[in-house]
């Protein structure tokens, strides 16, 4: 089963929460034991996987990224000058595997799981596929 849905980003860069989403995606399939494939089909944005409702948290892993990769003179950036949004996307993974078991997927007490956004706003598409297993 494949499912793709959009988010409009409202900033540059920013984290936004789909784990209620990807949620709602998993329980519409029936599916009891299986794997679901988050992923993010663009070359600007990840699926990250932490605690994203601590707001504060975001600040630092957004503040963190920018300290690592600041907006420079890359290469790339004689094409279309956003090279740092690239960087990033790549460090975090544009997709991730989840286990669904008993209908659910397996999150720790604290995951969220969420679309970091690097070259925004945008809107962006996300697919989904479950796997039955
Ligand atoms: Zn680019």
């Amino acid at each position: 089963m494949l499912t793709k849905f959009e988010i409009q980003t409202n900033k540059n860069q920013e984290i936004i929460d789909i784990t209620e989403k990807i949620k709602e995606i998993v329980e519409k399939s029936e599916i009891q034991e299986g794997i679901c494939i988050i992923h993010t089909a663009h070359t600007t944005t990840g699926i990250l996987i932490n605690e994203i409702s601590e707001r504060n948290l975001c600040k630092d892993i957004l503040e963190k990224l920018e300290d690592l990769i600041p907006e420079s003179n890359y290469h790339h950036n004689q094409f279309d000058n956003n090279a740092h949004s690239h960087i990033k996307a790549s460090l975090i993974g544009s997709s991730k595997p989840l286990i669904i078991s008993k209908g659910e997927i397996i999150l720790g007490t604290w995951q969220r799981i969420s679309l970091a956004e690097f070259d925004g706003p945008r809107t962006r598409q996300i697919f989904v596929k479950i796997i039955k297993g």
